[in-house]
């Protein structure tokens, strides 16, 4: 079975209020600009945040497990909000990453 690599990548003129995820080819290079769909996905809607976050390596508050990010915890009472900007500066963190793809280019 082929494991699929995938980037985070992002372009505040190209996507400004998104990130790129893009396929990592068996060279381990990812084109960001490539105007094949199969290739790079972009992340634009900040409920998307959380989930592409925890791809990275991201986990919400607590880590009870009472939210993907995408609703308050009702564990340590973190909100929404600032879940999904404490995703969106795991991200700006991690830009260039690489990790096997949970799903994003399956098909
Ligand atoms: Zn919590």
């Amino acid at each position: 079975m082929i494991t699929q690599r995938i980037a985070l990548e992002r372009d505040s003129k190209y996507a400004p209020c998104g990130y790129i995820v893009c396929l990592v080819d068996d060279d381990g290079h990812w084109d960001m600009y490539s105007d094949d769909t199969s290739k790079t996905i972009l992340v634009d809607s900040d409920w998307g945040f959380p989930g592409l976050a925890s791809t990275f390596g991201w986990s919400p508050c607590c880590g009870a497990g009472q939210t993907d990010g995408t609703v308050d915890c009702l564990s340590c009472g973190a909100k929404t909000g600032d879940l999904i900007s404490s995703a969106a500066d795991f991200l700006d963190d991690h830009l260039g990453t690489i990790v096997e793809d949970p799903g994003y280019f399956s098909s």
